[in-house]
């Protein structure tokens, strides 16, 4: 059991170390070992700031035994989702795993060759590939030869000496499997470039990719079975009872229900821009932008129309929309400024952070402290009947 098992608890070698260690789940949970409250800060992270991260910060885990309780935490956290009894919790816990992997993932792939040691483990893009059957499926774009430097490499597009590849051609299967056209227009088959059964994507796409191959095998067989009030489920049940009271305080009272994108927060705003300027949004950030807009209230009609003249096509804004509209909204409270902010969304103008915890929060703020405010949802329908005449 060593430290990069405890970073990337989904890996095969990972699930062999549990499986090898001499404990018993059921033992640990009863005598509440630290695996347990981490297992249950990493349901509560995973449901409300979209992060397993641990709030303290502690990791790399400092000991053996900090690294044992880290590993273990995963298959109790999925013990612990699993009772949720909930399949949108299910699907917010994957994908928190997910975003928290690939954080990590990144940090890995930037850290130098030279400072790589055994205290402090990492792993290379060709390990993740191969741990997700990918080694044969994702190749680095060759780079182009120069013209005029007899035949060295260019250095703007292709990988040159102590350079990581900028683009990579992945398998026209494994890129259907694992990217979904909801995620923006670019990423429909049409828009790529595709040849000899290869599509081409950035370095950033293929880690989008990679996010979702992770989210898969996190998701994998979850929720388990378990007899509820028996054996580890009765000896989670209050772990599990703070965890839906936490969930049922997240919901909110009633959305602000009004629609006045020029009291909209920064963040939301300067991603509509983003999308207006015909730009795609990344995956979380076209998540944070849709549960912002479904958590003021509109309808997901009303979300289409409202990002009409932007680069999110009308099919994902229904998927994501839909999904987020249901009786499960409780489940999807929009993220926290701090899950913004490290994501790149957040800039904290003004160190606003300060009045709100979410920007939705600070949006309501905004809205009970305006004298007058019109809703864009009235101003679009007179729009519409005018034009009607
Ligand atoms: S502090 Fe919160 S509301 Fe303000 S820009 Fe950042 S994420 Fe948005």
């Amino acid at each position: 059991m060593d430290a990069l098992d405890a970073k990337y608890p989904f890996f095969a070698t990972a699930r062999e170390a549990v499986a090898d260690a001499a404990v018993s789940l059921p033992e640990l949970v009863a005598a509440d070992a630290p695996a347990v409250e981490r297992a249950r800060e990493r349901v509560e992270r995973a449901l409300m700031d979209g992060t397993v991260a641990s709030e303290s910060g502690a990791f790399p885990a400092e000991s053996e035994y900090d690294a044992q309780a880290e590993l273990l935490s995963y298959p109790i956290a999925r013990i612990l989702v699993s009772l949720l009894d909930s399949q949108p919790a299910i699907e917010k816990y994957a994908a928190a795993e997910a975003a928290t992997a690939i954080d990590r993932i990144r940090e890995d792939l930037a850290t130098d060759d030279e400072l790589r040691s055994v205290s402090t483990p990492t792993v290379t893009l060709d390990d993740v590939l191969a741990e997700f059957d990918l080694a044969d499926a994702v190749r680095p774009e060759s780079p182009r030869p120069n013209p005029g430097t007899g035949g060295a490499t260019a250095t703007g597009t292709g990988s040159g000496p102590g350079r990581d590849p900028e683009h990579y051609w992945i398998a026209v299967g494994p890129y259907l499997r694992l990217t979904s056209p909801s995620w923006g227009e670019s990423w429909r088959l049409v828009n790529r470039a595709l040849a000899d059964g290869e599509v081409r994507v950035s370095r950033e796409e293929l880690l989008d990719a990679l996010e979702a191959a992770v989210e898969d095998r996190v998701r994998e067989g979850l929720p388990f079975e378990l007899a509820a009030g028996e054996g580890i489920a009765a000896e989670l049940e209050s772990g599990v009872a703070d965890l839906k009271r936490l969930l049922s305080e997240r919901t909110y009272a009633g959305p602000v229900d009004v629609v006045a994108p020029e009291l909209f927060p920064p963040c939301m705003r300067n991603l509509i821009e983003k999308a207006e300027r015909g730009t795609d949004l990344s995956p979380p950030e076209s998540f944070a932008l849709m549960a912002f807009l479904v958590g003021i209230g509109m309808s997901p009609d009303e979300v289409v129309a409202f990002c009409a003249d932007t680069s999110l096509d009308a099919e994902g804004i229904r998927y994501q929309t839909e999904y987020l509209s249901d009786d499960r909204g409780s489940q999807y409270p929009p993220p926290t400024c701090e899950t913004l902010a490290n994501y790149g969304i957040c800039h904290n103008e003004e160190d606003h952070m300060q009045v709100a915890v979410d920007p939705l929060a600070y949006y309501e703020q905004r809205v009970a402290e305006a004298d007058e405010v019109t809703d864009w949802r009235e101003e679009n329908a007179a729009a519409g009947e005018a034009e009607s005449e």
